[in-house]
């Protein structure tokens, strides 16, 4: 595509769909956040068409988003006790982001990442 042309949301919207993606915000442009819908998982989630034309699929159908009981037992398994609700696949992608956790063994609280490095 020639430099300079700009994608009509309808052109936008028919390659969304096209990768298998139902558009459900408005397109603001290739390299920005869209919400959209699996058509195959019925999941939401963000998606630049950049990304969706780079051949990147659905974060939920590939296996990396959690379901919340998962994703707690995943947080507790690491020694976290999640003291609110996960906040859902599109709140964030990662666990590694939950709000402030206790971590049971010492009773502090801290975020899972922070002594990371
Ligand atoms: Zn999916």
């Amino acid at each position: 595509m020639a430099a300079g042309v700009r994608l009509t949301n309808a052109q936008a919207e028919d390659e969304m769909r096209a990768a298998g993606f139902e558009p459900i915000g408005s397109y603001q442009g290739v390299d920005r956040k869209w919400l959209v819908k699996c058509m195959t998982c019925k999941e939401e989630l963000e998606r630049t068409l950049s990304n969706v034309r780079a051949g990147k699929g659905c974060k939920h159908c590939k296996g990396l988003v959690v379901d919340a009981a998962a994703a707690r037992a995943e947080m507790l398994a690491a020694g976290f006790e999640p003291l609110g609700e996960y906040p859902g696949p599109n709140a964030s992608s990662s666990v590694t982001t939950w709000p402030p956790v206790i971590k049971v063994s010492l009773g502090m609280t801290s975020a899972p990442i922070s002594d990371a490095c």
